[in-house]
């Protein structure tokens, strides 16, 4: 997060409140749990890239209890390619954009 382009919204109150409560609300990583995967969650993540978009960033909505292993692998791959590779337990897709899951 250290070299976030968006560090002026990492560091707001309203952001480590919201980030808080976000844990605190769900403290299991949603990606892990998915799987069947018991894991805390340490990162607030934004679901839909906010890119400097204050109203998606402070969106409560728009946030995912992830751990960090997760973060920093599905979600990057995620961001980098459109798409998330990979089934949950119940064989559907984890990506949430995909069709599938678009009931
Ligand atoms: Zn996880």
């Amino acid at each position: 997060m250290a070299a976030s382009p968006y560090k002026h919204l990492y560091n707001t109150k309203r952001w480590y409140r919201l980030r808080h409560y976000q844990l605190t609300d769900t403290p299991l990583c949603a990606m892990c749990s998915r799987l069947d995967k018991v894991t805390p969650a340490t990162v607030a993540d934004h679901i839909k890239p906010h890119r400097g978009d204050e109203v998606l960033f402070f969106d409560p909505k728009n946030l995912q209890s992830l751990c960090k292993p997760c973060h920093d692998g599905a979600k990057q791959q995620l961001e980098k390619s459109g798409t998330l590779r990979g089934c949950d337990v119940a064989g559907l897709p984890l990506d949430a954009n995909h069709h599938w899951n678009r009931l």
